[in-house]
């Protein structure tokens, strides 16, 4: 059975097969999740990324999960938001369809993510939360390893998000 669940908490404690990283084209560190993963994690996580020399919004990298309870961690710049006419939606989009493939291609069952570009970068969190279980939804339907995607929020307000875009995705036909 393949299931997509909506849990409040630190992803730095979840362990998972692998834990994604909300981070930043640099993949160096940065404030929010990232800066709790890589605190979490320790300072051999930030040599492992320096190693990626950057990342594209949207695409992902994988290393070790170093000190945190997760085998491994999906690193994903996701977008910016500017506005709306920036293809936010589609490299939002990428950033899980991306990172679902590395986990499912290092034979990952377990992935639990946050909620990606809705801190900082001021996505708009009902949309983010949409395309989320969305991209999720078409990814688990041709998932080779993948079984269980975790969607761990770290406040109430947004937990609430991804748990009523999830209920709203089971009543429409998302092909
Ligand atoms: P972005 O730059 O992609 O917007 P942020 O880290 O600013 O990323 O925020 C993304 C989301 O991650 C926000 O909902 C923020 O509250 C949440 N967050 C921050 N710390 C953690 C954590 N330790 N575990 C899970 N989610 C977290």
């Amino acid at each position: 059975m393949k299931t997509i669940q909506v849990v409040q908490g630190d992803i730095t404690t979840i362990a998972a097969d692998a834990v994604v990283n909300a981070a930043n084209t640099t993949l160096m560190g940065g404030g929010g999740v990232d800066g709790a993963i890589h605190r979490a994690a320790g300072p051999a996580l930030y040599a492992a990324c320096e190693k990626f020399g950057g990342c594209p919004t949207g695409e992902a990298r994988i290393t070790s999960g170093f000190n945190l309870p997760a085998k491994y961690i999906i690193h994903t710049p996701g977008p910016i938001w500017h506005g709306g006419d920036h293809d936010e939606e589609q490299l939002l989009a990428n950033s899980y369809r991306n990172s679902l493939a590395l986990a499912d291609e290092y034979g990952c069952r377990t992935v639990a993510f946050p909620s990606i570009s809705t801190g900082v970068y001021s996505f708009p969190l009902d949309r983010a939360a949409q395309i989320a279980i969305r991209a999720m939804r078409a990814f688990l339907r041709s998932a080779s390893h993948v079984e269980e995607v975790t969607m761990v929020c770290f406040d109430p307000t947004t937990a609430r998000a991804y748990q009523r875009a999830l209920n709203n995705s089971r009543n429409v036909n998302l092909n």
